[in-house]
C-alpha cells in the first residue's frame, strides 16, 4: 500500500445516479485492490433520498463529513423535480462554492465505432465554475436576476480578475501536461468589460507560459470550429455559461452525454468527480444508462489525487482504469445503446472489471 488511505465519499445523487455511481465505485474498488491503493469509502446521503431520510437534500452531516475527505464521487442531481420546499435545494452550487471548486475540467475524446462525428478528437474544456450568470439563490448577487418592471428583466453576470486568473492558470497548467496548446474563448467584441477582463487575465498569464501556444477565439466562431475541426483544439478555457454550452456540444461530437466526464477542482486539495450530464429521469431504473462518464470522472479524480498526494499507486490505478475502459468500449456486446452497443450498465461495468483483471 502506498501513502495514507484516501478518504473518498460516495454520493449517489438521483435517478440514474443510483445505477452509475455504484458501477463507478465497483470499478474503482477493483482497481484499488489490484494496484494496492488504500481507500476509506464513505457513503453519504444527498439529493431526493436525503430529503426523505434527513429532511434536506444536502444534510448538514453530509456537509461536515465532506470537509474531512480527499475527494468524492457526486452522482447527477435531479433538482428540477425537487418539491418546492425550503430544504430541497440544488446542492451543486453550494458544494462548488464551499470547497472553492472553481475549475470544471471536461474532456472530450472520440473512440472508434461509437457514432462519433469525427475521429481523433482529444480536447479538454476548462469551464469557470463559480462566476458568470448566477441564477442560484445562495450567490453573491442574490438571485442574480431582477425584473424592475413587468416588461424588463436583467441578468447579472459576474466576472472577477481573481476568478479569471485562477481558472486560466488551471488551464495553462493542464495544457503544459498535454499538447501545450491553449485556446481561450470569449466574446470581448460585445462584452468589452466582462469578457474583456477574462481576456486580459488570459493574456497576462500567457507571458508566464511561453512554452504553451495560445489562441484567442470568439465564442460563436469557436462553436462553429468545434463542429468542423475539433481536432485543432487541445485545452480550451472559458467562462461559466459558454463552457456549459460548449461542453455539451463537444459531447455531441463523440456519442452524447454518456461520454462526457468531468472533474471539479480548485486551489484547495479536494476534487469532486461529477459527470457533465444530468440525472436522466427518462431512462432511470432500467439499467441502461451509460456509466462511462461517471466512471471516467472517477478515474480523473484518482489520477488528480495521485499526483497531488504523491500517491503513485493511485496514478497507476487511474491509468489501468483508463486502459480497461477503452478496451471495454470496443466491445459492442458490452457497451450501452446510446453509443451503438447491445449491452447495458451492468454488462459494460463487468467488461471493464474483466479488462482490469486481465491487464494485471
Ligand atoms: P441537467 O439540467 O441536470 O444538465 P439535462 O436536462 O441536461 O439535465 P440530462 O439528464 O443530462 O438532461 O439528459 C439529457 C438526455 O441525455 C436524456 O435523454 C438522457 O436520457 C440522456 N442521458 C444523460 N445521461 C446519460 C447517460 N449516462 N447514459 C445514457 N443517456 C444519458
Ligand atoms: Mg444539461
Amino acid at each position: 500500500m502506498s501513502g495514507h488511505p484516501l478518504r473518498i465519499g460516495i454520493l449517489h445523487g438521483d435517478d440514474i445516479g443510483h445505477e452509475i455511481v455504484p458501477a463507478s465505485v465497483e470499478v474503482a474498488k477493483a482497481a484499488a485492490g489490484l494496484y494496492g491503493v488504500a481507500i476509506d469509502w464513505q457513503p453519504l446521503p444527498i439529493g431526493a433520498a436525503a430529503l426523505q431520510s434527513h429532511g434536506h437534500t444536502l444534510p448538514p452531516g453530509t456537509m461536515e463529513a465532506l470537509k474531512t475527505l480527499d475527494g468524492w464521487i457526486l452522482g447527477p442531481i435531479g433538482h428540477r423535480a425537487y418539491p418546492k420546499v425550503a430544504h430541497a435545494i440544488n446542492p451543486h452550487p453550494i458544494l462548488r462554492k464551499q470547497f472553492n471548486l472553481f475549475a470544471n475540467v471536461r474532456p472530450t475524446r472520440s473512440y472508434p465505432d461509437l457514432g462519433c462525428l469525427h475521429d481523433g478528437v482529444d480536447l479538454v474544456i476548462v469551464r469557470e465554475n463559480n462566476e458568470g450568470f448566477q441564477p442560484d439563490r445562495n450567490m453573491v448577487m442574490g438571485s442574480g436576476e431582477f425584473r424592475p418592471t413587468d416588461e424588463v428583466t436583467l441578468s447579472v453576470r459576474v466576472i472577477t480578475r481573481t476568478g479569471s486568473r485562477r481558472v486560466a492558470r488551471a488551464a495553462f497548467e493542464l495544457a503544459r501536461q498535454r499538447r501545450k496548446h491553449l485556446t481561450y474563448v470569449h466574446k470581448d467584441t460585445v462584452f468589452k468589460l466582462s469578457c474583456g477582463m477574462f481576456v486580459e487575465e488570459c493574456q497576462k498569464l500567457a507571458a508566464e507560459y511561453p512554452d504553451v501556444r495560445v489562441d484567442d477565439v470568439i465564442v460563436d466562431t469557436f462553436a462553429m470550429r468545434l463542429v468542423r475541426d475539433p481536432q485543432s483544439f487541445d485545452v480550451v478555457v472559458t467562462t461559466n455559461m459558454f463552457g456549459d454550452i460548449l461542453s455539451d456540444e463537444a459531447a455531441g461530437l463523440v456519442g452524447g452525454l454518456g461520454m462526457a466526464p468531468g472533474l471539479c477542482i480548485g486551489d484547495g486539495d479536494v476534487a469532486m468527480a461529477q459527470a457533465t450530464h444530468g440525472s436522466a429521469p427518462d431512462i432511470a431504473g432500467r439499467g441502461i444508462a451509460n456509466p462511462y462518464a461517471m466512471i471516467e470522472s472517477t478515474r480523473m479524480m484518482f489520477d488528480w489525487l495521485g499526483h497531488s498526494r504523491g500517491n503513485a499507486g493511485a496514478v497507476r490505478m487511474a491509468a489501468a482504469m483508463s486502459q480497461a475502459t477503452t478496451a471495454a468500449l470496443a466491445d459492442a456486446e458490452a457497451r450501452t445503446g446510446d453509443v451503438h452497443g447491445r449491452g447495458n450498465t451492468a454488462t459494460f461495468t463487468q467488461a471493464i472489471l474483466r479488462e482490469l483483471r486481465n491487464a494485471r
